[in-house]
């Protein structure tokens, strides 16, 4: 069947492939241009990997949690002559959070500068000095790689060679554990100042110390929750694009980018089923969108080769669990903990570069419930714990059918040091490995956030947002320009907006107007 038929009345219509948060912020501000977008989703809800599944009442975030940056959300929304803030229920969070390491020691994060230099004194009084000049790191390093680059257009060479001698006088080159290590003493702090790449699915060993921004990012606007989780923003985007006129279709799979006269011409879904429209966006990972998507069409840049030849971000094992009756417990346990391992440059090591699953974690434990009512039965909790692990493209990747369950039992005891006896008052679970990546959202290796945002793989060397393959052809999402993380994709998003030109009229309607 072809429907969208290629006729005038059709010169309006943009094809989106993905609703991840990328994918719904691109149909929004295509919509707001004046399209008529339809948006293509293999899942059965809007959200990609920020969607949610509920199981005996037990609401599972399945995978963003900490909203930053919500001017980019409210920035969107605006585009569309809509308020975000009507639309979502979002709350800023104080602590931020909390990490912990084994030695019982803990660090409280916070938006407040003084009571983080008295978390920083408590540590480690001489490192004080060391902190208060990474925060003028931060915010330097804020101007330049935030709001000089992350929602502009990165596609010319030039975009990217123009901010190379701010790079350089902010030694760029160096990690951002590196920048660490040159300002504080104390192995804790060294970790609390520069794990936050972890979260985009960076190694903060190898990538650049630009990424130290986010310190002034999170003290700037905030750390915030959206009750209902980020599915309630997803959903929220899919009922603006609905208002917009647009059309959402769940359970359908693209299976290729159609090319007509060198230029994206449809989407062919693997039922055979074709919908023609000049303007084609994929919110697909990167890799998928050049090596399946256009596996047929000849690549100048993004050849199989290339993409195989990405570093790609790590893995992640997530355990979603619901707990009976312990609403009242673990009282000193707030939303968002990271319980650091005994060992940092160790572990990353293994994880990033010999792709080997260590005994030891580092694990990041959500309890939504101390927030949001909503996400459990009354008097029950809900959980997700999180172990960075290697992906599935390093030789010999770990096979999870065998490994699953005695991982879980590795996680349930360092679980224990912070929820003890929590095993015994689990109701509902779920697990998801790198294996449920690579098969839910059809992401290359399993990774979690796609293309890792090394220096070399990020601003030009990225995938374009405007493809460099085929004409009408545009990318949205974590794989592409400014990377992962949901600022990063909604402002993806933005640059999309930036580059593609207001919709044609159709000839019908300029007709009826005139
Ligand atoms: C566990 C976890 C925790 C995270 N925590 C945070 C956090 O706290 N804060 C933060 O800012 N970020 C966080 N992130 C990162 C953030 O969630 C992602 O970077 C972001 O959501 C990715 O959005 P996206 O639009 O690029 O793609 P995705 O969410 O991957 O969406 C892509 C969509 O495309 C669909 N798709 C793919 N191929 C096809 C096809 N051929 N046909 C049809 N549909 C297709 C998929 O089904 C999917 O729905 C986290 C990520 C994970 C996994």
């Amino acid at each position: 069947m072809l429907t969208h038929r290629q006729t005038d009345s059709a010169i309006n219509r943009a094809i989106v492939i993905g609703a991840g948060l990328g994918g719904l912020s691109a149909a929004m501000r295509l919509g707001a241009k004046g399209y008529r977008v339809t948006i293509l989703d293999r899942l059965d809800r809007v959200g990609g990997r920020g969607s949610s599944i509920t199981q005996s009442g037990h609401r599972f975030d399945l995978g963003p949690t900490i909203v930053t940056c919500p001017q980019v959300f409210e920035g969107l929304w605006a585009a569309c002559g809509r308020d975000f803030h009507k639309d979502v229920d979002l709350r800023p969070l104080d602590p931020f959070y909390e990490i912990r390491w084994p030695d019982g020691s803990k660090f409280t994060a916070r938006g407040d500068t003084d009571a983080m230099v008295n978390e920083v004194r408590r540590l480690s009084p001489s490192d004080v000095p060391g902190y208060l000049r990474f925060l003028k790191d931060s915010q330097r390093r804020y101007v330049v790689g935030f709001e000089g680059m992350v929602a502009k257009p990165m596609h010319k060479l030039w975009e990217t060679i123009r901010v190379l001698p701010e790079f350089a006088r902010l030694r760029a080159d160096k990690s951002i554990l590196g920048l660490a290590k040159s300002r504080v003493r104390d192995p804790r702090l060294q970790m609390a100042l520069s794990f936050h790449p972890l979260f985009i699915g960076g190694d903060p060993m190898h990538v650049t110390s630009m990424y130290a921004l986010v310190s002034h990012l999170e003290k700037e606007f905030g750390v915030h929750y959206a009750i209902g989780g980020v599915q309630a923003i997803a959903d929220a985007m899919a009922r603006v694009v609905t208002l917009q006129g647009g059309d959402i279709q769940l359970g359908v799979q693209a299976d290729e980018i159609l090319i007509k006269d060198d230029a994206a011409a449809g989407v062919r879904l693997t039922g055979g089923e074709v919908l023609a429209a000049p303007l084609v966006v994929s919110n697909a990972d990167a890799g998928h969108t050049y090596t399946h998507l256009l596996r047929k069409r000849p690549r100048k840049r993004w050849t199989d080769a290339k993409m195989g030849s990405r570093r790609w971000s790590m893995g992640l094992f997530v355990w979603y669990f619901g707990t009976k009756g312990t609403a009242g417990k673990w009282s000193d346990v707030g939303h968002h903990t990271i319980l650091s391992g005994p060992r940092y440059e160790g572990l990353l090591r293994d994880i990033f570069i010999k792709g080997k699953l260590a005994d030891d974690m580092s694990l990041y434990v959500h309890r939504p419930s101390v927030t949001d009512s909503d996400v459990a039965p009354a008097g029950d909790d809900t959980f997700y714990a999180l172990s960075p692990v290697p992906h599935l493209g390093f030789d010999g990747p770990v096979d999870w059918s065998v490994e699953t369950a005695k991982y879980k039992d590795k996680v349930a005891a360092v679980l224990d040091t912070l929820i003890p006896g929590f095993r015994n008052t689990i109701t509902t679970e779920l697990v998801y490995t790198p294996e449920d990546f690579r098969d839910r959202y059809l992401s290359p290796h399993g990774a979690g956030f796609s293309i890792e945002p090394r220096i070399l793989q990020s601003a030009w060397f990225r995938p374009h947002n405007v493809s460099e393959e085929v004409t009408g052809l545009y990318l949205v999402g974590a794989g592409t320009h400014p990377g992962a993380g949901l600022p990063g994709v909604v402002s993806s998003a933005e640059v999309l907006g930036k580059l593609v030109p207001d919709a044609p009229v159709p000839a019908v309607q300029r007709m009826a107007a005139e």
